[in-house]
């Protein structure tokens, strides 16, 4: 009696010594493509509801404009007030979730963020226009070795094709230093040619657009931002031309209907591009975001636990030749 007594003490103390010193297991690590690292702006910091696209306002020029984030749910994700509550609430995010961002914007927040998380952020740089900056000045900023990245690219804002030639210089720098391209191809929000962005035209993101650069350019590796929302045909024709075209799910991940984006995800699976597709958010001010686009993934009961890892780790590793030792 007392033996056995003494032999359940001891595996209850072996028990509980093991649960000290056996670190909290980490959750599966995860790749969001798509971050930007801003400036926390006030009047842009405003509470959003996820989804928020199904009921697009019928307007009219005569009248005032709807506003087109609405935050009528129950639970509105809030946005950080300030540039440090930003980072602090980043980096937690990045630590709880197991979290690597290639994140690109504020050359000043973007080298904090990366100083404070040096194994967490891929940084990336981006050109959207010839006037952004010299074809010589950006290849000198690539060169430097802090910039892994071209992105986010998106001269769809700036009435340009991916395919004119003023950035093609761009493009021939990314080519040669062997830099992967993100590249804003499809949706950029409810009105915004006539509300905030009078250059921009839905038709400039037609993925088909991206074929003659991608021809002058054959070592270029691309992907393209929000997976060519909605122009899913063009999408499929151009990744099935192009073996080394990429798409992300930024954006209308968790703008549109989410019956919707389940429609083109799992459109493009279906399509065999599983092995194709990165996981990404378009994260500007809403530390939550991460976890509600989390969900949109977890929750595709279409997909198998091994194509949900792809999307969420396993491809970028591949796209962005990252070492999947790191992260173990
Ligand atoms: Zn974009």
């Amino acid at each position: 009696m007392k033996a056995r007594f003494l032999l359940i003490a001891s595996l209850f103390l072996s028990g509980s010594a093991l649960a000290q010193t056996t670190p909290p297991k980490r959750p599966l690590p995860i790749i969001d493509v798509h971050v930007h690292a801003m400036k926390v702006n006030p009047s842009f910091a405003i509470e959003m509801c996820p989804w928020f696209l199904r009921d697009m306002p019928g307007g009219d020029p005569n009248q005032q404009m709807r506003a087109f984030l609405n935050t009528s749910c129950v639970d509105p994700l809030q946005p950080a007030k300030s540039d440090q509550e930003m980072q602090d609430a980043v980096l937690a995010t990045m630590e709880r979730l197991n979290m690597t961002i290639v994140a690109y914007g504020d050359p000043q927040i973007l080298r904090k963020w990366k100083k404070a998380a040096p194994d967490r952020v891929i940084p990336g740089i981006g050109v959207s226009g010839p006037n952004d900056m010299s074809v010589q000045a950006f290849t000198d900023s690539l060169s430097g070795g802090f910039y892994k990245v071209m992105g986010e690219v998106a001269p769809q804002y700036q009435g340009l094709s991916p395919s004119d030639m003023s950035l093609d210089g761009y493009f021939a720098a990314a080519e040669k230093l062997n830099i992967p391209v993100g590249i804003h191809m499809g949706t950029g929000g409810n009105g915004m040619a006539n509300i905030s962005q009078a250059k921009y035209r839905a038709s400039l993101g037609r993925p088909f657009l991206l074929e003659d650069m991608l021809a002058r350019h054959p070592k270029l590796k691309i992907w393209v931002m929000h997976a060519g929302y909605p122009m899913i045909d063009e999408m499929i024709g151009l990744m099935g031309a192009n073996a080394y075209v990429y798409v992300d799910l930024a954006g209308f991940i968790w703008s549109y209907p989410q019956e919707e984006i389940h429609a083109y995800l799992k459109r493009l699976v279906r399509a065999g591009f599983g092995k194709r597709i990165l996981y990404g958010t378009d994260f500007m001010v809403w530390p939550k975001l991460f976890e509600a686009s989390i969900s949109v993934i977890e929750n595709a009961d279409y997909l198998s636990f091994d194509q949900k890892r792809d999307i969420l780790f396993n491809n970028a590793v591949r796209f962005f030749r990252l070492d999947p030792e790191k992260f173990k």
